[in-house]
């Protein structure tokens, strides 16, 4: 059998009707504004959320950073939760491209709530960064996959609304957090200022995301990704994957989240795993006890021929997607009850 690579869903290759999909594309020069496909992309997405507009970018890294870059100045402070991608895992690019600090939040999974955003924003006073910008990430990727309770994002928008603050969401997973809330993504398009969405991960497209927001902003937003060199040329063929996705593996994502439920009852009962976090969606974050190291583990796992990422001191995640089948996830509960 193939390698059963459950590191991340980014690891999904492109199916051949995606290909298919890719070949055909009508093509021109994005950065001179005229390749129909990205302009097509850019429209349902912005349709899908309801928002006034859309940008296509190389990463979910990069919708992101812009989005801080947009919604901050040298010297502001962005509030998210400390297991945050934008803090952890962008290199810290806060720092780097925007010049600005970071409040990190001790929520919970990577959830905050809006009474504890409010203890967390600076008065307006010479000494302190001044809060500007407040980003949720969601599904959260380091807190295994939790979705957000749709009452409490309602709350913080208004606390946001309060003190002046703009509001981000990282949507990397957004389509897994809709397939289990089943909200209509026009509700999130309402209430946040911009919103960062992945065709590479659960969506099974190569490379591509879209930031998502109001036509200011995404004028705006042209050209802070002009600056950190993402200007695509003839990316149509990108958009392409990414329309073909958006059409054909949102419905498909209940079966990712039903097959990381079924590893999770498995694992569940391993007696070297100490804690499993709750499985909300596609991720499965765990820890091993300490009398069972995790390299020791991760290898055992790799002469089995299943690939998985540590993710912490004793901490594992594995992650469902298009590239997992039934029979993969019967390989990997046989090989774990045997460790
Ligand atoms: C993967 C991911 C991103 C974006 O990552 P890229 O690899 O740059 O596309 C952003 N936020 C979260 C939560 C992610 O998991």
């Amino acid at each position: 059998m193939n390698i059963v690579d459950l590191r991340s869903d980014t690891v999904t290759k492109p199916t051949p009707k995606m290909i298919r999909a890719m070949f055909k594309a009508k093509l021109g020069d994005d950065v001179l504004e005229e390749d129909p496909t990205v302009k097509i992309l850019e429209k349902k997405t912005a349709e899908l959320f309801g928002t006034e507009d859309a940008l296509f970018c190389p990463s979910g890294t990069m919708t992101n950073q812009i989005a801080i870059k947009l919604h901050t100045q040298p010297m502001s402070e962005v509030i998210c939760d400390k297991l945050s991608h934008v803090y952890n895992y962008e290199t810290g690019g806060i720092a780097f491209n925007s010049a600005a600090s970071v409040r990190t939040l001790n929520g919970d999974r990577g959830r905050f709530t809006a009474s504890e955003l409010i203890e967390n924003i600076n008065p307006d006073n010479i000494h302190h960064p001044i809060s500007s910008l407040v980003c949720v990430e969601n599904t959260t990727n380091k807190g295994g996959g939790a979705f957000w309770d749709f009452q409490e994002i309602k709350k913080i928008h208004h606390v946001c609304n309060l003190h002046k603050l703009k509001f981000h969401m990282d949507g990397a997973r957004i389509f897994n957090a809709l397939t289990e809330t089943k909200l209509n993504p026009a509700e999130y398009g309402k209430i946040f200022d911009t919103i960062s969405i992945c065709f590479s991960k659960g969506l099974g497209a190569p490379i591509g995301s879209v930031l998502l927001g109001n036509k200011q902003d995404i004028e705006r937003a042209k050209r802070i990704r002009k600056v950190l060199g993402g200007g695509m040329r003839q990316a149509g063929l990108l958009a392409a994957a990414a329309i073909y996705a958006l059409d054909n593996h949102i419905e498909r994502l209940n079966i990712d989240h039903e097959r990381a439920r079924h590893l999770g009852e498995t694992i569940n009962k391993l007696p070297f795993v100490s804690e499993l976090l709750p499985v909300d969606t596609n991720i499965l974050v765990f820890n091993l006890v300490d009398s069972y190291p995790k390299e020791k583990f991760i290898e055992k796992m790799n002469n089995n021929q299943i690939k998985v990422i540590g993710f912490g001191k004793q901490t594992i995640r594995m992650v469902t997607h298009l590239d997992i089948n039934d029979k993969m996830i019967q390989k990997v509960i046989r090989t774990l009850k045997l460790l």
